[in-house]
């Protein structure tokens, strides 16, 4: 449904909305919110809402701080936990910040997406879709409702009850979702103990990184009604799988999926194959954005489905890309470095624009490797032209930096916040002492 200023104030008022939240993401995807109350939602539909930027983090200096918010009315949402405590329901609006010229943030994450996308309809692609699968794991609450390091159950990929103890807590995910309008493909364990995944139908690009940032607060809050924190951060746990976060991708014309072509090898068109090598030559400098912790460095190595190699393939997980076996409308690829961790937002802009950039410059990615790449030695691996993913937070974002087209992806007012940022927070881990190191040296030294 397409919403207007006058239908949604109608729905508010039919539905007894007291309060509105004005969402938007900082550079680390963090949701941001300014609540107004109703009778402030004429103002903020005509994007009249004012915040101070200068306390978000990654945004501007103090000395030009106003920004504006300009809400997308078709993300207009009425959220139902609320609902029976008197107060009224509380609904939600994703905005766009915008600056007092009345201009798109340049350090905006989502209006730097759209920004991006203008691209590819110069390119004649009339959509970029993306359908994520996000993993999650969830713990167990101390009595003070604080997070404990206690997994909620010891169960392994597609369990069922008694073992899947998140049963009930993640069909009470589901059904929340569905009621905001979530079209739920798939919800399972995971393999790791305690972890999750939840999968729903593909969308275009801005439309699912927004239904990303909700499917992180619902599970979130409904993780909490049964007592349980749910974690997006990627690598919690040593010595078991790590939460990615695969990114379905596929752009399609005004004639359908563009990586679909019946006569071509495997049923792939060209427009597929160089947005695959797009994204394979510009793997080592993208991900920086697509695993931004410290921590999402301890998940892309050997042995957990996670990928550390760059290479794609139609069979196994092991590469960087696979190729889901479905065609027709359904022909994607799927990006598995990516983990939740990302803003989802930024990511979409640097893969869209790396895959772009192999259509324009007609990269063609090396054969597949259809074997298992963690079993390979590193010979071998050079010999059919594999590279590795950055090691580390520190070798990503050098690689980011020493990178143009990255720029052209973020625009300079993100990139340079980010890698600030970023290298900030490598050089505070750096300098920590960890269990691991006086496990090992204490004694020995
Ligand atoms: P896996 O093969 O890794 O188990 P899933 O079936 O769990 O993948 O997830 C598939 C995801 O891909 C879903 O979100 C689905 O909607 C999405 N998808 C299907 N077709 C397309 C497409 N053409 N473009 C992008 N995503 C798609
Ligand atoms: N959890 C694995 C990862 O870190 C992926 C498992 C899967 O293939 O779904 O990417
Ligand atoms: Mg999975
Ligand atoms: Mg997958």
């Amino acid at each position: 449904m397409k919403w207007t200023n006058e239908s949604i104030l109608q729905d508010a008022k039919d539905k007894d909305v007291r309060y509105i939240r004005l969402m938007f993401s900082d550079i680390n995807g963090t949701i941001k919110n300014v609540e107004i109350p109703i009778a402030q939602l004429p103002k903020a539909l005509d994007g009249k809402m004012m915040f101070d930027g200068s306390s978000i983090e990654g945004f501007v200096r103090i000395e030009e701080s106003d920004m504006y918010l300009k809400p997308d009315l078709d993300t207009w949402l009425i959220f139902n936990w609320e609902e029976g405590n008197h107060i009224g329901r509380i609904a939600r609006l994703i905005c766009d910040v915008y600056t007092p010229e009345g201009e798109a943030f340049a350090g905006d994450p989502r209006s730097n997406l759209k920004r991006v996308l203008k691209k590819m309809g110069d390119l004649g692609f009339t959509s970029f879709n993306l359908g994520p699968e996000p993993e999650f794991f969830l713990f167990k609450l101390d009595e003070k409702g604080n997070p404990t390091k206690e997994l909620n159950d010891h169960g392994h990929y597609f369990d069922l009850a008694p073992n899947d103890l998140a049963e009930n807590c993640r069909r009470d995910i589901v059904l929340e979702l569905e009621a905001l309008g979530f079209d739920i493909e798939a919800s399972h364990h995971e393999v790791a103990p305690g972890q999750h995944e939840i999968d729903w139908q593909y969308s275009d690009a801005v439309t699912a990184c927004d239904n990303i940032q909700t499917f992180k607060l619902i599970v979130k809050s409904v993780a909490r009604r049964h007592n349980l924190h749910a974690t997006f951060m990627p690598k919690p746990i040593y010595g078991i799988n790590g939460s990615g976060m695969h990114c379905n991708l596929s752009l399609f014309t005004e004639d359908g999926n563009a990586f679909y072509n019946p006569e071509g090898a495997d049923e792939l068109s060209e427009t597929a194959m160089y947005f695959i090598g797009g994204i394979m030559k510009y793997a080592r400098s993208f991900t920086a954005i697509c695993n931004p912790t410290v921590n999402s460095y301890k998940r892309l190595v050997p042995g957990y489905e996670a990928p550390v190699y760059i290479a794609w393939s139609s069979k196994n997980r092991s590469p960087l890309i696979r190729i889901p076996a479905a065609r027709g409308n359904s022909t994607r690829i799927e990006v598995r470095s990516v983990d939740p961790s990302t803003n989802p937002y930024l990511a979409m802009s640097v893969l869209l624009t790396a895959g772009l950039k192999g259509i324009e410059d007609k990269l063609t990615p090396p054969p597949a490797v259809d074997r298992n790449i963690y079993s390979m030695t590193r010979e071998e691996r050079l010999a059919e032209g594999v590279n590795d993913l950055p090691g580390s937070l520190r070798e990503a974002l050098k690689e980011l930096k020493n990178e143009p087209l990255m720029t052209e992806a973020l625009g300079e007012h993100i990139e340079q916040n980010f890698v600030a940022e970023k290298t900030h927070e490598y050089f505070s881990y750096q300098k920590q002492i960890t269990e691991w190191e006086i496990e090992k040296y204490f004694t020995q030294y």
